[in-house]
């Protein structure tokens, strides 16, 4: 059962589209089934109707033209109630519905299936005999295990369908919603331009070309150089291999022949298409067909179709550095984005992100909202590749994208941009004004920092301090290691630019998720493992360079800070602190009049939390690190856009752990900060007041909402509500009692997160 379970996925898998998957799905299952009918219906949204969409024993004619209202019949009693239906008699039972012109009349047992995708049901998979036979326990399960597997490639051409403005039964659509996560608030308008780390078939998006014949002539000249590298890989290995073996070049040279591939690459190009995705596509076309076919032999030759291409793509991508041209209102869309790929676009003509995988708190995220720019992360239906050059909406408040967006809903985003606009033009005066509260309880804004470019954004919106430097970022730039003196002058700058006020640098933070391209660290569970102060004290080297560079930065200026993470243990605090004492008394010996500065430590393990006390007693101060910390105390993955819905700050377990922190470390006398995601969030920045932090850091956008919401409120409200919040069991209701204060201070529904519009 497994093998047949295994081959009609991939089968599935291989179709082209839609309508194609669906006609192996249901001549497939009646096969493995031995039934006489196999069908699928899918919800067709726009007209609110289930639609027989593909069969195998029903009338070839009614396909495509019969459907039922949502709810009406059997196949609407399976969708609604999410769950199977298994018939002897499907007349016999109230719901039944007869379906004329299908020819349905002749079969009487029935088992119906939902289809279901992230928790919505896309339609119904139906099997029908003659017999009066209830299907088996065994084939109601093998059907359900089947449309569990196949609902993702199901929704997945749905989704393609709908980019290309048709509806799964053919009608016109419009305004197609794909979910996501919020990364960074607001909403953009503009043109996708999709981008691709180099060197991957599936993911090169489909671009025109507007020089059909100079594209024809340099993929000839690739090809070329392919044909020679297989001729002289076969001259190099005779000898070496089996003659079998060697064959396999002569095969790929043949398969090079104009009049095969390479034929059909040209000809798509002649149709406008680049190279690059001409060559994408002709490949996964023969990818598709060898997966399909029975033959094991045969089937994997789809690999050497890949091996083949990758080559070719090799040298297409070698000899042109591609150059991307950015529309003026550039959406960027990537499989996953990466800084780099941000960086490339120039600042004013870049107005969203989405990146399909990821998450609200993956790192990208919190540089897209240190740069202001509406993001959408772990947009996972997303069909990204036929996106380039379309224009799309991105709703970065609730983390969706629209495609296809008709002129009513693009209107309603233009007001939302224009009233954007104007609430941060409004913010603007609050630049020079002090963050108190209306019944002058002061709080203090800090930024959280990566790049010298946040540097100068940050105290262009009046931060009082850097609250979190991460050191790693200019590390994740970089091909090597920076060396002590490169370190140094990069710190000099963070410092100098911000003095006299203090700039808390965090010693290097990398594993996880932040792995270094120069440094790999492989692991079964990155965040579990080797992270963090755990691989700098394994790493004394690096850890001290950075420690000097930062120090001998500080001469002069005396505004540094030494900030550790990941901390799980006090050892690790006393190690790192020897650490620390011995490069100061070096460059003391040396004569440097360097000053010892303040250490404090992370608070991003729920082990930490327990144990603040005893950490505070050995440093001077203590900052929480919510976005792990919440991680860690939800076991939520920050990057996995699946249990993205689980993540959240306001969990009334992480306002535990956080109010927990406050009073060990005010008991030890230690200033208290956060530097997580959430304190640039204005409804839990009411509530961190409210528990006791003294410094909020945060990205440099988020700054001036943070501190007109702050403004506008009494510290004795904030204390009510956190009071009332805490007696509260769940996140959303945190959330709502939140909002509701934030909607009775009168704050801008746009920084509301139950904003609606
Ligand atoms: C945190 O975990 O909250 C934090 C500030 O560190 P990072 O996001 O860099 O892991
Ligand atoms: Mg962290």
């Amino acid at each position: 059962m497994l093998e047949r379970l295994r081959s009609i996925v991939q089968k599935v898998n291989a179709a082209r589209d839609l309508q194609s998957a669906l006609d192996i799905i249901v001549h497939q299952v009646r096969l493995a089934l031995d039934t006489q009918v196999c069908s699928v219906y899918l919800l067709d949204k726009d007209i609110n109707a289930h639609v027989l969409m593909a069969s195998d024993g029903l009338k070839k004619e009614s396909v495509g033209h019969v459907s039922l209202e949502a709810g009406e019949g059997l196949v609407g009693l399976v969708a609604k109630h999410a769950e199977p239906i298994n018939l002897q008699d499907a007349s016999l039972h109230p719901n039944f519905h007869y379906l004329k012109d299908t020819g349905e009349e002749n079969y009487h047992s029935f088992l119906g299936v939902p289809i279901i995708h992230h928790r919505s049901v896309l339609g119904v998979l139906v099997v029908q005999h003659e017999e009066r036979r209830r299907f088996d326990e065994s084939e109601e399960a093998f059907l359900i295990t089947l449309s569990a597997q196949l609902s993702g490639v199901i929704a997945h051409a749905e989704a393609t369908g709908a980019v290309e403005g048709v509806s799964p039964s053919g009608h016109k659509t419009s305004d197609t919603v794909f979910p996501g996560v919020s990364g960074s608030s607001g909403a953009a308008i503009g043109e996708a331009v999709v981008v691709f780390p180099h060197a991957d078939l599936s993911q090169i998006p489909q671009r025109g070309t507007r020089d059909i014949e100079g594209e024809i002539e340099f993929f000839n000249s690739c090809l070329e150089l392919v044909r020679q590298d297989m001729r002289s890989l076969h001259a190099k290995l005779s000898g070496q291999v089996a003659e079998e073996e060697l064959q396999l070049f002569d095969v790929y040279v043949r398969m090079l022949d104009d009049a095969a591939l390479g034929n059909e690459i040209v000809e798509r190009i002649r149709m406008g298409y680049w190279a690059q995705g001409s060559l994408a596509y002709v490949a996964n076309e023969h990818v598709r067909a060898f997966e399909e076919m029975d033959d094991p032999y045969l089937s994997e030759r789809a690999i050497d179709i890949k091996d083949l291409c990758a080559r070719i793509l090799f040298y297409l991508q070698e000899k042109v550095v591609v150059e991307t041209e950015y529309a003026d209102n550039t959406i960027l869309i990537s499989e996953e984005i990466t800084p780099s790929m941000l960086a490339e676009v120039p600042e004013s003509k870049l107005k969203g992100l989405v990146s399909v995988k990821g998450s609200g708190n993956s790192h990208v995220a919190i540089l897209a909202r240190t740069m202001g720019i509406p993001t959408v992360m772990g947009a996972l239906d997303l069909p990204y590749t036929q996106l380039h050059g379309k224009e799309i909406i991105i709703d970065g408040y609730k983390g969706e994208v629209i495609t296809n967006p008709s002129d009513q809903i693009r209107t309603r985003f233009l007001e939302t941009i224009q009233e954007q606009n104007q609430l941060d033009k409004g913010l603007e005066g609050l630049k020079d004004l002090p963050c108190e509260t209306a019944d002058h309880h002061r709080v203090h804004l800090w930024v959280n920092t990566g790049l010298m470019t946040d540097v100068i954004r940050s105290l262009d919106q009046g931060a009082e301090g850097i609250g979190l430097f991460r050191t790693e970022v200019p590390f994740l730039l970089a091909e090597r290691f920076p060396s002590e003196e490169e370190q140094y002058q990069i710190y000099r700058e963070q410092l100098e630019a911000f003095a006299p006020k203090l700039v808390t640098m965090r010693t290097l933070d990398i594993g996880g998720d932040k792995s270094l391209p120069y440094f790999p660290i492989e692991e079964a569970n990155p965040f579990l493992g080797w992270r963090g102060i755990r691989v700098t004290l394994d790493h004394p080297e690096i850890f001290t360079a950075q420690i000097h560079a930062m120090l001998r930065a500080s001469v002069g200026l005396d505004n540094l800070q030494i900030m550790l993470p990941m901390i799980s243990n006090v050892n690790e605090v006393t190690s790192a602190l020897q650490l620390i004492k011995r490069e100061y008394r070096e460059l003391i010996q040396e004569g440097v009049k360097v000053k010892f500065p303040p250490v404090g430590v992370m608070i991003e393990l729920p082990a930490a939390v327990y144990q603040t006390r005893a950490l505070a007693k050995l440093v001077d101060f203590i900052s929480v690190g919510s976005n792990d910390l919440t991680q860690y105390l939800l076991a939520v993955d920050r990057n996995n856009p699946r249990v993205a819905n689980l993540y959240s700050a306001f969990h009334p377990a992480v306002l535990s752990a956080l109010q927990q922190v406050v009073n060990a470390a005010q008991a030890e006398g230690k200033h208290v900060s956060i530097c997580g995601e959430m304190a640039g969030d204005p409804g839990a920045a009411i509530l961190l007041m409210a528990m006791g932090y003294d410094v909020l850091s945060m990205n440099a956008a988020s700054l001036l909402k943070v501190k007109s919401v702050l403004r506008n409120i009494t510290l004795a409200v904030a204390e009510e509500l956190l009071e009332n919040v805490m007696q509260l069991d769940d996140a959303q209701m945190v959330r709502s009692a939140v909002d509701l204060a934030l909607y009775n201070a009168g704050v801008d529904r746009l920084l509301r997160s139950s904003r609606t519009n």
